[in-house]
């Protein structure tokens, strides 16, 4: 990073500052030794971070990782900080897009004649940020999927939006530049015109396919997981299904007593419910896919256990597409679980309970089939770059 700070070109943006490193500059630091021509698929992560808790002060960084070569830890290309999010996407991207279209044309010619050529692959970022880097409207909209045309149902009551409907038309990304459905982008009212993100202008991009909702930390694991526990023990978010705290002390003994016979390759233990709100997105999946099955077959009604079983192994087989990829049949076994899962959820816990989180499960393998593997979409590990 020290390296890199020396090469930062800093400029005022709105109240903060921006440092942009480039991402030239990041891969030829990640391919100093390479001798042969090089295709780097790229895959950026951006998300607002609060320096503090109690603070307005926060962290907008641009990380980026080799999507074809994992193993380079992630690099920042650009890094935001201010008393307030970025002004505008435009302002934020300007530079990010007008370098990415540089390096898609002309490729990066190495001192030694070897080349590095570009492809952006994903742009992974958490539900807020996606919708702030696309210009469209937030979660809480009535057309903020960002994948299909559902409109959402707002509940009074709870004063939440849900998303019940599962069968609604995908957005294309001709769609999504002719801005057809109007109600999803964002208008500016001073100018009169629809904010305009710098990402389309990136050569070759879809403002559809290459946004995924599938990455697995956001949307399962801090998501639909985070989400089911929080109802089963606080009776949060309009679950029907709140154990007892008795029960709730007895799966918190039982997940100590589980970690004990977790292989040693599972590094990330599940620890008791006392502690969930400070819970990792890898303790999540340990739940979801290891003590989770076990535990809550003696906790949940059979309805309420069966259900989550959907989940479990529409996880676990949406991960097996990444072995399995170039077998059709288990993406079309993950969809119908996922679907099966959805349809479930609206009747055992109502159709006011289909948050963006749960709605976006149906849309998970549209993604995997776009990036061959969860792992290819993935914010794990941008998850503890800085
Ligand atoms: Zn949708």
């Amino acid at each position: 990073m020290s390296k890199l700070a020396d090469w930062a070109i800093k400029f005022t943006m709105g109240s903060g500052s921006c440092w942009n490193y480039g991402i030239e500059n990041c891969l030829r630091i990640a391919f100093r030794q390479l001798n042969q021509t090089m295709h780097a698929l790229l895959n950026f992560n951006l998300d607002g971070l609060p320096l503090f808790r109690s603070s307005k002060f926060q962290f907008w960084p641009i990380l980026m990782i080799i999507a074809n070569i994992p193993e380079i830890r992630p690099m920042a290309v650009a890094i935001y900080f201010g008393d307030a999010k970025p002004p505008s996407s435009e302002e934020f991207l300007r530079q990010h897009v007008n370098e990415i279209n540089v390096l898609i044309l002309n490729g990066i010619d190495l001192a030694n004649g070897s080349q590095i050529l570009i492809k952006v692959n994903a742009y992974i970022a958490d539900t807020p940020a996606r919708a702030f880097i696309k210009c469209v409207k937030t979660h809480t909209a009535y057309h903020s999927c960002i994948k299909c045309n559902v409109i959402g149902e707002f509940d009074r009551s709870g004063k939440h939006m849900s998303f019940p409907r599962l069968d609604c038309p995908r957005r294309t990304h001709l769609d999504f530049i002719s801005k057809t459905d109007e109600d999803h982008h964002l208008w500016d009212s001073r100018t009169m015109q629809y904010y305009h993100t710098p990402l389309e202008e990136i050569q070759g991009i879809d403002m559809i396919k290459n946004f995924p909702i599938a990455d697995s930390m956001h949307l399962i694991e801090l998501g639909i997981t985070k989400r089911c526990l929080n109802g089963w023990v606080n009776g949060s978010y309009n679950f029907r299904t709140k154990l007892p705290a008795h029960e709730t002390n007895s799966i918190s003994t039982w997940l100590k007593i589980g970690n004990d016979w977790l292989p040693s390759e599972i590094t990330r233990q599940a620890r008791g419910l006392d502690t969930l709100s400070f819970w990792k997105s890898i303790k999540y999946r340990t739940f979801l896919l290891y003590l989770g099955p076990v535990i809550m077959k003696h906790f949940l009604p059979y309805a309420f256990y069966n259900h989550f079983w959907y989940l479990v192994l529409a996880t676990t087989t949406i991960y097996s597409c990444e072995v399995y990829i170039e077998v059709p049949t288990i993406l079309n076994v993950a969809r119908d679980l996922m679907n099966d899962y959805v349809e479930e959820f609206i009747i055992l816990y109502g159709s006011d309970s289909i948050s963006s989180n749960a709605h976006n499960l149906i849309h998970v393998d549209d993604d995997v089939l776009n990036f061959g593997s969860l792992r290819n979409m993935s914010a794990s590990p941008f998850e503890s770059t800085l």
